[in-house]
């Protein structure tokens, strides 16, 4: 098209979002459910019997971490205090995810009867969609549906004529990673400096304006509505005895076939990169930077919280790319997105970019691979929050798997105490 000086309005739709494409649907995308179906079938079977059916589905939050969604939803709910909130996540922001930019493009409607059953569930009368900032594409098309759902009665007062009472908000985030961490994300809706909160206590009991918060992402409202309507059962017959239920993923990097898939937990990374069209692999990085880098003798292992846990980002790598490069790209996105609030993280993914920096571009010496560990590990260990706490997985993922990769970067000739110059230079 370049070629041909097509002019850029005229391009296909696919070039742009070419990953948007649904490859593989599977038990949600395949059947998404209908205006009000979820809401209609929890009012005729109880809200308490609906808790209960999404605690037998076994559903775990879909962010990354797998917290278990019926008991956040009851914590809420057993708190005493009456003002209580429901936040959808969708700050997806970490390097490779793009299901839910997906999920609200096509399922916007399931994603908000999802967030409207926790509402009736939790007794909220109030929630949040807080939109990642590049998604702004969005949001015109998210406030249409927010107006049907409200023409159609599922939102406003007097919800399905009951007693019940709740609508969303859309609030747009301004481009920072930490704002997806879901008390800088609080913060940010309380109009400061996205900086996350010291937790415990968690937002179920003290979150958006120290009120009852239930925080759950895009997927996990998405995933609760199909529940409602079909029941724990239907859910849990999929997946492994600690992860039941499908993954949506955000599969990219060098495949031929990028986009979203669908996989009942369990399923091998190898089947991923079979149905996604990848050749020749030297690796892939599940659940993003802060996730695991998975090399190639390593393909059995499982899509699963107990092996592979991943908020959905899923990034091949070829064997032409190199395993360093993979790193510092992280490490350096890791650095740029802390948010400088505490001293370990600040300061430290700083030293782990410039050490890194310095391997990479072969002035390094002997000694040097065993401080950017060292590095790594204050980081690991001090950091404030989950960022930092992570920031250091790409190299300590890779480091572990590709020792000689990094040691092969070092300067040969060093000045060790005992060093031999002479005998080196002969
Ligand atoms: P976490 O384990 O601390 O918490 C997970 C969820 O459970 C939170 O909502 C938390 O409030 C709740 N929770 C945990 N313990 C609780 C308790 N005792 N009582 C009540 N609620 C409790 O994890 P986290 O730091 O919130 O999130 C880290 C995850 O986010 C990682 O897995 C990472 O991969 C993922 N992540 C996802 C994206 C994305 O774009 N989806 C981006 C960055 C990171
Ligand atoms: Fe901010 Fe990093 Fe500290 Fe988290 S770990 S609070 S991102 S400086």
């Amino acid at each position: 098209l370049i070629e041909r000086q097509v002019p850029l309005a005229e391009w296909p739709s696919e070039f742009f979002h070419a990953e948007d494409n649904i490859r593989k649907p599977g038990l949600l995308l395949g059947q998404p459910i209908a205006q009000g179906e979820g809401l209609k079938a929890a009012y005729a079977r109880g809200l308490n019997q609906t808790l209960a059916e999404i605690d037998a589905s076994g559903l775990r939050g879909r962010g990354g971490a797998g917290f278990k969604t019926a008991a956040k939803w009851r914590f809420c709910a057993e708190e005493a205090e009456s003002e209580r909130y429901v936040v959808c996540n969708a700050d997806e922001g970490e390097p490779g995810t793009f299901k839910d930019r997906v999920l609200l493009n096509a399922f916007a409607d399931q994603v908000f009867e999802g967030m409207t059953l926790c509402a009736a569930i939790v007794g909220a009368q109030h929630g949040f969609l807080y939109l990642r900032g590049e998604y702004l594409h969005l949001y015109d098309k998210l406030q249409t549906i927010l107006a049907h759902r409200r023409e159609a009665g599922l939102l406003g007062r007097g919800i399905l004529g009951r007693n019940f009472d709740f609508d969303i908000e859309i609030r747009l985030g301004a481009g920072a990673y930490i704002c997806g961490e879901e008390s800088a994300l609080i913060e940010s809706l309380e109009g400061k400096s996205g900086i996350p909160r010291n937790r415990p206590p968690y937002p179920v009991t003290h979150g958006y304006l120290d009120k009852p918060t239930v925080v759950n992402n895009v997927e996990s409202f998405f995933a609760a509505a199909a529940i409602a309507v079909h029941g724990g059962g239907w859910f849990a017959a999929h997946g492994t005895g600690k992860s039941k239920g499908t993954k949506i993923l955000s599969v990219s990097g060098d495949c031929a076939r990028p986009g979203i898939y669908e996989y009942p937990f369990g399923t091998p990374v190898r089947t991923i990169l079979d149905d996604c069209g990848a050749e020749d692999v030297l690796g892939a990085q599940i659940g993003g930077p802060s996730g695991t880098f998975v090399s190639n003798r390593e393909f059995d292992r499982l899509l699963a919280f107990e092996d592979l846990a991943t908020g959905g980002s899923f990034i091949v790598f070829d064997n032409r790319r190199n395993i360093l490069d993979i790193a510092r790209n992280f490490t350096h996105f890791f650095a740029h997105e802390s948010c400088g609030f505490c001293t370990p993280c600040r300061v430290g993914t700083s030293l782990l970019r410039k050490q890194l920096d310095k391997i990479y571009d072969g002035h390094g010496s002997a000694g040097d691979v065993a401080v950017l560990d060292e590095i790594c590990r204050l980081v690991k260990t001090y950091s404030h929050c989950g960022l930092g706490q992570t920031a250091a997985n790409p190299v300590l993922t890779t480091l572990a798997r590709y020792p000689e990769t990094y040691e092969s970067r070092l300067k040969k000739i060093s000045y060790e105490p005992g060093f031999d110059l002479d005998a080196e230079l002969e």
